[in-house]
């Protein structure tokens, strides 16, 4: 064979591996597409199911357009990838957990995001949380007291173009006090008491969603609102099981 027919053969060979890869990927795409729809419209069920308790038998638009976009594969380990859009918490290591998507849009859904909006959120996990408010609010602050966790999380978020997210390491008990006051505060880890530095956060008029209860028990998820005088009023939303809010605190 000569040296042209040479080249000509692996070039149409690399052309055919190059066209089926992103023939694969783009399946891969279409499937995560649908998947991510029939996630969706569960969530719009249990919003329906749980409507009486939770006081929203809907969750607003933009939410839903969030939950909608954010690729939820993204943030979960490799070997789950193919459970990700279904409705339940999937393991990211460390004993913690991405939580479930009726979950997420519900704390989403309940701090009523505004685009102007200051968002703080204790427990950074996989970064999905932040990714569904980033869409939603101005910005975004979230600590991780797990440092693979936060490392991970914040690269990952970088790779994915999030840039109104800001990430720490840290113990999220006591809040962000430099980018304080927030105009919502979302604790995605179950804390035994309200934490007093989170309330002194919360800006007048702001919402604060948190799961409060002992360890690995079904906990009470509460709105915490601030009124405009200072007044802190608290409803309790919906059992949950969220893994603790740890520290040394
Ligand atoms: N929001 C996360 C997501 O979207 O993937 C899921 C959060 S997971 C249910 C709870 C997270 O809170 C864990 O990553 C855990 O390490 C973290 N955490 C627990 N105690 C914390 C604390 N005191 N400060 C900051 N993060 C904490």
């Amino acid at each position: 064979m000569n040296l042209f027919k040479k080249i000509y053969r692996s070039k149409a060979a690399i052309f055919i591996l190059l066209a089926t890869a992103s023939f694969v990927i783009r399946a891969d795409d279409m499937q995560y597409a649908l998947d991510r729809a029939a996630m969706v419209a569960e969530i719009e069920r249990y919003a329906r199911l749980t409507g009486d308790r939770t006081g929203d038998q809907a969750f607003n638009k933009p939410v839903m357009r969030s939950m909608a976009s954010v690729r939820r594969h993204e943030f979960v380990p490799d070997a789950k990838k193919r459970f990700a859009y279904e409705n339940r918490p999937l393991p990211i290591g460390f004993g913690q957990t991405i939580s479930q998507p009726y979950i997420v849009a519900l704390m989403t859904d309940l701090i009523e995001p505004d685009s102007d909006d200051v968002v703080l959120e204790i427990g950074t996990g996989s970064g999905y949380q932040a990714a569904i408010l980033s869409r939603l609010v101005k910005s975004v602050y979230t600590i991780e007291i797990i440092k693979p966790l936060a490392e991970n999380a914040t690269a990952r978020l970088q790779r994915l173009g999030f840039e109104n997210v800001t990430t720490r390491l840290g113990d999220g008990y006591y809040g962000w006090a430099e980018h304080a006051p927030f105009d919502a505060i979302v604790v995605t880890a179950a804390a035994s008491h309200v934490p007093p530095h989170l309330v002194k956060q919360l800006r007048p008029g702001g919402r604060m969603v948190i799961p409060v209860g002992g360890r690995f028990m079904t906990q009470q998820l509460l709105l915490i609102e601030k009124t405009e005088t200072g007044e802190v009023k608290t409803r309790q939303v919906i059992p949950v099981i969220f893994v603790p809010l740890t520290g040394a605190h």
